[in-house]
C-alpha cells in the first residue's frame, strides 16, 4: 500500500517550513525535518490504516516533497522535479500571499500543540461539495465550523442582541427567517466569525467576533474563490452592491 497523497494541510505546514529555510529544501540531516515529520504524521487527516504504512511522512518523504515546492514555484528558472497540481497551487499561495499562508501554518500548529484539534470531530462541510478545500486548510476550516457552533455562544449572541433590542436579522441583506417563515423561522439565525483563525489567531471568542448571518450569506462567506476562502460580512456586503445591476438597487 502506498502513502495518501499530500494533502493541502500537510504542504501547507511544509511550505511553511520551506519558505522559514529561505525556500532551500529541508534535508534529513536536519533534526527540525524529523520534528516536521513527527507532526504531519500526528495530524487527524488520515486513517489508521495510513499510520501502519512504514514510510507514511517519513523525513525522507518530507524532504522530496520540499524539494517538489521549490521547484513549483511560479518564478523557478531551473528543472522541474514531480509536484503534482497541488504542489503548485501551494507554492504558488506562498510566493503571492506569504504572511496569511504562514499566518495559517502557525494556527494549525497551534492547534495541534494545545491538543484542541484532536478533540475536534470531522465536520461535514469543511470540505465543499465540489471537493475543494478552505485556503487556510482543512483543520483549520473545521476548527472554525466547530468553534462558531458552539451552541453556549450562540445562545449568548443571542440574548446579547435582545437585550440591545436588535432585530434578529442576517447583517448582509437584512433577511429575517421569521418574517419569511413565519413562525416556523422565527429567531432562526446563523453565527458566524468575522475573523478566521488564522488572522485572529487561536484565542477566545468575544461576542463582537460573531455576526448574524442567513444561511445564503453564510454560505458566501465561507465559499472557496480566486484563492480566499472566508468573508467577512463586510466584504460580502460589498461584493453583493458590487454585483447588483442599477436597476434592482434599493
Ligand atoms: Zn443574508
Ligand atoms: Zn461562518
Amino acid at each position: 500500500m502506498r502513502s495518501p497523497a499530500w494533502s493541502w494541510d500537510e504542504l501547507l505546514l511544509i511550505c511553511s517550513r520551506v519558505v522559514d529555510n529561505g525556500w532551500r529544501q529541508l534535508r534529513t540531516y536536519q533534526p527540525a525535518t524529523h520534528e516536521l515529520a513527527d507532526l504531519l504524521r500526528s495530524l487527524p487527516l488520515h486513517g489508521e490504516a495510513a499510520h501502519r504504512i512504514p514510510q507514511f511522512r517519513s523525513a525522507t518523504s518530507v524532504s522530496r516533497k520540499s524539494a517538489d515546492l521549490i521547484t513549483s514555484r511560479p518564478d523557478y528558472q531551473g528543472p522541474a522535479t514531480r509536484g503534482g497540481e497541488l504542489t503548485r497551487l501551494m507554492a504558488e499561495a506562498f510566493t503571492r500571499q506569504e504572511a496569511e499562508m504562514r499566518q495559517a501554518a502557525r494556527a494549525i500548529e497551534a492547534g495541534i500543540g494545545s491538543g484542541e484539534l484532536f478533540q475536534i470531530p470531522v465536520q461535514p462541510d469543511e470540505v465543499a461539495e465540489d471537493g475543494t478545500i478552505a485556503h487556510e486548510g482543512r483543520l483549520l476550516a473545521r476548527w472554525a465550523l466547530f468553534r462558531e457552533r458552539n451552541p453556549q455562544l450562540r445562545t449568548r449572541k443571542l440574548a446579547e442582541a435582545r437585550r440591545l433590542g436588535l432585530p434578529i436579522q442576517c447583517e448582509v441583506c437584512a433577511f429575517r427567517f421569521g418574517r419569511a417563515y413565519g413562525p416556523l423561522g422565527e429567531g432562526y439565525i446563523e453565527v458566524h466569525h468575522v475573523l478566521p483563525l488564522h488572522i485572529s489567531g487561536p484565542r477566545e471568542t468575544r461576542l463582537e467576533d460573531l455576526a448574524f448571518l442567513c444561511a445564503n450569506c453564510h454560505r458566501m462567506c465561507h465559499a472557496s474563490f480566486n484563492g480566499t476562502s472566508w468573508r467577512t460580512p463586510t466584504a460580502l456586503r460589498a461584493q453583493m452592491t458590487a454585483h447588483t445591476p442599477p436597476s434592482e438597487a434599493v
